[in-house]
């Protein structure tokens, strides 16, 4: 190893929806601006596809790749125990065993980038007297909402959902009370108290990387630099270095779905899926099937038993039809619909769908990697937010950047009727033989990424200064 390059740490907490921009950050960084990067992994029961990625045969080929195993928790937490909260404790204990593998490295790594959960990895950086960084694996509008809810929590009485005047941040467009993410729903839980922490602790870092560009949301990066009242919980400097979004790789051999996309009119097709983990009520994936059948539009659905069954991929062969329809969805579904659609269980591979030309709109649930792969592939998204941070993500895409339509109830409040998803889906894929609005519209914000991306573009730039910063804190220049 060249003892002489700087070597950068990342550390991607628990999730697929961590992991996959912190692989695409380190090999950024070490194709594009010559870095050693380690990536250490805290790794909880991988799923296939995340094994799939770490494999030496499939990861990227410059990163040395360190898998931690996370520490038991089961004690610390219950059934009652959420996300935010589980994931906080996770890498607070973890962190020892985080050390240990930085420690025992023959070169250790002169500095520290942890993605939105590794604030909790601050006093390891202190201790190695590294520049520290985190990574905000979501959009500067988040960022925003993070850093300024303690303001919020000072500011506003009762829930925030329940509030009737949309939520102010200073500079930037406000939040509207059905958008807050999911740990601002409840404040009376623990894991509002890990957020409003989170947002706190940002601005002990000597930045903050951000998976958006100048150019898609030019106020609220503006704001985050500038506005005097922001400024006071923001504190450093903000780094806009995206969109980091999965190439498209080559493939040996076709997919029997890839065969079915490769006989289908060009963007004529409405892929579906819901991210890595997103379930929905059981109720609410027959309303979908029949909207879906109904509009007779063509689609390819990555569908999940819904939340009351096991999530345990069984559902193919337990409790199907004489055809294979699986008991949650409507009878016969799948002999109705087998011309018109596809439905995969579990996992397709998204970015080889996204990217193929017979895809015309993807029915998302905004998680933002889904985000920024539909718009790298020029191809706009009907908004279904289901959790976290999604509804922020909708409303972004859908009236800010107008790159998404959405359904006029908030799917993760009400069940979206059959007759309103028939609307919506024939509306939005009819409407694309006008070639108009957000069919154009998302094709222009790929270009806007694609040159934020390019050599001398504002993300490439932006993550020059990072390591400039880097360097001069190394320096002690700073
Ligand atoms: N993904 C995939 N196939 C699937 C579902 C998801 O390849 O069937 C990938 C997708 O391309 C994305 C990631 O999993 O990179 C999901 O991340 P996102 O932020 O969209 O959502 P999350 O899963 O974190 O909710
Ligand atoms: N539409 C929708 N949800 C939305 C926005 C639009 O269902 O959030 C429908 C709308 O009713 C219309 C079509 O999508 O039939 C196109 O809408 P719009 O004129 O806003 O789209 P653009 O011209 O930007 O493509």
């Amino acid at each position: 190893m060249d003892t002489e390059k700087l070597h950068v740490a990342i550390v991607a907490s628990p999730g697929l929806g961590h992991l996959t921009p912190v692989l695409l950050l380190g090999n950024r960084l070490a194709t594009h601006h010559n870095i050693h990067v380690t990536v250490i992994v805290v790794t909880t029961q991988l799923s296939p596809a995340e094994s799939k990625i770490l494999h030496p045969s499939t990861a990227p080929k410059l990163l040395n790749i360190v898998q931690v195993p996370h520490v038991d928790i089961s004690g610390l937490i219950d059934a009652n125990t959420k996300v935010v909260t589980q994931l906080s404790i996770m890498m607070r204990e973890t962190r020892p065993r985080i050390r240990s593998a930085i420690s025992a490295m023959n070169h250790r790594p002169d500095a520290l980038i942890v993605d939105l959960f590794g604030s909790e990895l601050f006093p390891i950086a202190e201790e190695f007297c590294m520049p520290r960084y985190i990574f905000v694996t979501s959009t500067a509008w988040f960022v925003a909402l993070t850093t300024y809810c303690q303001v919020l929590d000072k500011e506003i009485q009762g829930e925030y959902v329940d509030q009737k005047e949309p939520l102010k941040i200073p500079g930037c467009r406000p939040v509207h009370p059905k958008d807050v993410v999911d740990p601002m729903l409840d404040r009376s839980d623990q894991q509002y108290r890990e957020y409003i922490r989170h947002g706190v602790e940002y601005s002990m870092f000597d930045g903050i990387l951000m998976n958006t560009w100048e150019d898609l949301e030019p106020t609220t990066i503006q704001a985050l630099r500038n506005d005097e009242i922001l400024q006071t919980v923001v504190k450093v400097p903000v780094y806009p270095i995206g969109p980091l979004s999965t190439p498209v790789k080559p493939v040996s051999q076709k997919s029997e779905l890839i065969e079915w996309l490769d006989t289908q009119p060009s963007d004529s097709v409405m892929y579906v899926s819901f991210g890595s983990g997103g379930t929905m009520a059981a109720e609410q994936v027959n309303e979908l099937a029949w909207g879906l059948e109904l509009s007779q539009q063509r689609f390819i659905w990555v569908v999940r038993p819904p939340m009351e069954s096991h999530a345990d991929g069984t559902f193919f062969t337990a409790g199907n039809g004489p055809d294979g329809t699986p008991a949650y969805l409507p009878e016969r579904f799948l002999t109705r619909t087998h011309k018109l659609g596809k439905v995969v269980p579990l996992w397709v591979p998204q970015m080889e769908i996204l990217n193929h030309p017979s895809v015309g709109v993807f029915l998302s649930h905004c998680g933002w990697n889904s985000a920024l792969e539909s718009i790298s592939n020029g191809v706009p998204m009907v908004a279904w937010p289901l959790y976290a941070e999604q509804r922020l993500n909708a409303t972004l895409l859908t009236e800010d950047l107008g790159v998404a339509w959405r359904p006029t109830v908030l799917p993760a409040k009400k069940v979206v009727e059959r007759e309103e998803i028939e609307k919506m889906v024939r509306n939005v894929m009819q409407y694309r033989e006008e070639g108009k609005g957000r069919w154009e519209r998302v094709k222009e914000v790929k270009c806007s990424g694609d040159r934020a991306l390019s050599k001398g573009g504002s993300s490439y730039n932006s993550l020059c200064e990072v390591i400039k910063d880097c360097e001069r804190r190394l320096k002690k220049l700073i």
